[in-house]
């Protein structure tokens, strides 16, 4: 569904050179044409089917369900179907409804504090790793202060607050009332078209990757951004009636994890200005890689059980770069909170929560953590995450990050060697 006037450009970046080298070497040429075709005609269906009538929606649905393990009479409610279509065709439009309903201006100014003061305690953390060394360091601060942060809602590419700059914005996204499919094929079409015609522009550095009601957030390393939407900052991430101590084990994790990324193994490759280049000294890269072994080992060893009962590994490898951002993102969030805890212990944002007295706010922190990875997953579910998600399972997004945390041994006071203890952490940011 390409635009008859897609530009040709000169250059294009394939960032996985290696896929498509195999993709024609060993999967293209040894297909048959039939088995090609019938993949692409499979992903058009796939695709399409679930915007259709109900009969065709079902034998879909039952496939699903099949995969993943779940009951295929049980299908998301009508609203949230609705909701998840008009996010993906219109969603700066009905970000504006969400925003204005739920996003307060103070927590915006909240969010603002907590992103600065992460990055204050990753900085401060820098001179204190020995295995990095000079040169790399002075880059690193570098590019810690190159990162800027969004959030809550674009303000320009469009302006969410704006009715004119979102009219702008889909002015040429032909909206039916009766016509369900149509929609969705002219917004599809209107997306693609809209991504095309960035080709060979400049860089438009105020456009958003995600909508403004998304829970979940991100690092774009060409940008040289954090970003989040105003989804996330909500319970359990964030609450402006929450106490401290819980809103920095959930969004404030969730902005060092972000802001770790930026020196995973992926986001390490860009420099200050989002450039791809290479600003590591060959001896501290060779640390860092060291380093970095240790966290594939402890997640390899991670299991989940499938449905006939097998164990699966997570994979190390795969998960590395958000072990790494969830490791260096509970660390620089515990140490900062604790600054602001330690300047005003009695405040109101630090007061101990009813009944939960016996509970420390150190303690409280590592639970409110514990309780922003909350899930259920059927077993064939889960063996599906484990096999294609890069990010490791819910439970042991947990359980890692914390068995590395000295702090979370100290606040619960796990005796060394435990399995929650264990002597051999792995450490990097
Ligand atoms: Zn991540």
């Amino acid at each position: 569904m390409l635009p008859p006037t897609a530009p040709h450009e000169d250059i294009i970046v394939v960032s996985s050179p290696g896929y498509l080298e195999k993709l024609s070497e060993q999967l293209l040429s040894q297909s048959t044409q039939r088995t090609i075709q019938a993949y692409l005609l499979w992903q058009i269906i796939n695709e399409y089917a679930p915007s259709l009538s109900e009969e065709i929606r079902k034998p879909l649905q039952r496939l699903n369900a099949k995969l993943r393990g779940t009951n295929a009479k049980v299908t998301k409610p009508r609203w949230e179907t609705c909701l998840d279509q008009v996010d993906l065709s219109l969603g700066f439009l009905a970000g504006r409804y969400f925003v204005l309903e739920t996003f307060k201006r103070s927590t915006k100014a909240r969010a603002d504090e907590f992103v600065e003061s992460i990055k204050e305690s990753f900085l401060n953390r820098l001179p204190e790793l020995e295995w990095l060394d000079e040169v790399t360091r002075d880059r690193a601060i570098e590019k810690a202060h190159g990162i800027i942060h969004k959030v809550g809602y674009p303000t320009k590419t469009p302006n969410t607050m704006s009715p004119v700059s979102l009219s702008d914005y889909y002015s040429e996204l032909a909206i039916d009332q009766d016509d369900y499919f149509g929609n969705y094929l002219r917004s599809r079409e209107w997306l693609i078209m809209k991504n095309w015609r960035r080709a060979g522009k400049p860089t438009d550095k105020s456009t958003w990757e995600m909508t403004p009601a998304i829970v979940n957030a991100y690092y774009n390393p060409v940008y040289q951004e954090i970003v989040f939407p105003a989804g996330i900052l909500q319970a359990p991430f964030f609450s402006g009636e929450y106490p401290d101590y819980l809103n920095y084990g959930g969004i404030g994790a969730v902005v060092g994890h972000e802001l770790s990324h930026a020196y995973d193994n992926n986001g390490r490759h860009f420099d200050a200005k989002g450039r791809l280049r290479e600003w590591w000294t060959k001896e501290t890269l060779e640390a860092f890689e060291k380093k970095t072994t240790c966290f594939v080992d402890q997640y390899s060893n991670f299991t989940m059980e499938d449905e006939d009962g097998h164990l699966i590994n997570v994979n190390g490898k795969l998960t590395l770069g958000e072990n790494i951002a969830d490791n260096g993102g509970i660390r620089q969030s515990y140490v900062a909170w604790k600054k602001v805890y330690d300047k005003k212990k009695d405040s109101k944002e630090n007061m101990l929560l009813p009944g939960l007295e016996n509970i420390t706010p150190e303690q409280l922190f590592f639970i409110n953590y514990g309780r922003i990875w909350c899930g259920k997953s059927t077993k064939a579910q889960a063996k599906q995450s484990i096999l294609t998600d890069e990010h490791s399972p819910p439970k042991w997004r947990v359980i890692g990050a914390l068995q590395n945390s000295k702090y979370f041994a100290d606040v619960f006071k796990c005796s060394a060697g435990s399995p929650m203890n264990p002597v051999d952490k792995c450490d990097l940011w």
